[in-house]
């Protein structure tokens, strides 16, 4: 196991120069690789799975900030809420609702991206511009107090079809400065690995990558 570093100090250089955040997804991988790229500076950590996610917060430096970037069940809100920085994929208003009172229980405000769906498959979740605009609409009513609504997350069909993932990016970042109307408002989450470099140049300012920093994932390691 061992982290490419190369392809980190390059993706790195170029989420800067687009003023981007780079997430660094560190799923299924053990806790030494997260602390030698925190080593080089890396700051920010996205997990998948509840437990994986409780588990390594415990172990790692405290100088660390989790997001969570998986399906979230809402049974299992209460074990993140405390810990997470941002949770990326929140693609229910029921979702919505129980992180609002996980948050308002502990006293914090939970940082949240609402997930669009944008790609061709039925396997992936979110929300559609209807659902979205209902949830935008009771948020700026004052609903969801303990919620920071910071912009949307969004996943691109799986595909070589360059175009294809050109179009669904293109079309998300419309729906977002369609329902930009404060400045909380201010994150759009998309592009991984393999297309982190579209996703810039159609206006993502947060990339999650994974398999290019830590290889491929090997998935008997998780339960999730
Ligand atoms: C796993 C995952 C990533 C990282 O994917 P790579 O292709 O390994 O970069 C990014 N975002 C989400 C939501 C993921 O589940």
């Amino acid at each position: 196991m061992s982290i490419n570093l190369d392809n980190y100090h390059k993706i790195k250089s170029i989420a800067d120069r687009y003023q981007a955040s780079l997430i660094a997804v560190s799923k299924t991988k053990p806790l030494s690789d997260i602390l030698e790229l925190h080593h080089e500076g890396q700051l920010l950590f996205g997990e998948n799975y509840v437990q994986e996610l409780t588990d390594k917060f415990k172990e790692a430096p405290a100088t660390i900030d989790w997001h969570f970037i998986g399906h979230l069940q809402t049974n299992k809100v209460k074990f993140i809420q405390p810990i997470t920085k941002l949770i990326h994929g929140v693609d229910s208003e029921k979702l919505l609702m129980e992180i609002n009172k996980q948050a308002t229980k502990n006293n914090s405000i939970s940082n949240i991206l609402l997930q669009i769906y944008i790609a061709q498959e039925e396997s992936k979740f979110g929300l559609d511009e209807n659902e979205l605009t209902g949830i935008l609409e009771k948020y700026s009513n004052g609903n969801y107090s303990n919620v920071r609504i910071k912009g949307l997350m969004g996943m691109a069909s799986f595909t070589e079809d360059q175009s294809q993932i050109k179009k669904e990016f293109t079309q998300l970042k419309q729906i977002f400065d369609r329902h930009k109307s404060n400045d909380d408002f201010d994150t759009l989450s998309m592009g991984m690995s393999s297309d982190y470099q579209i996703a810039l140049d159609c206006g993502s300012t947060m990339i999650r990558i994974g398999s290019a920093f830590f290889g491929a994932r090997n998935y008997a390691n998780t339960n999730g």
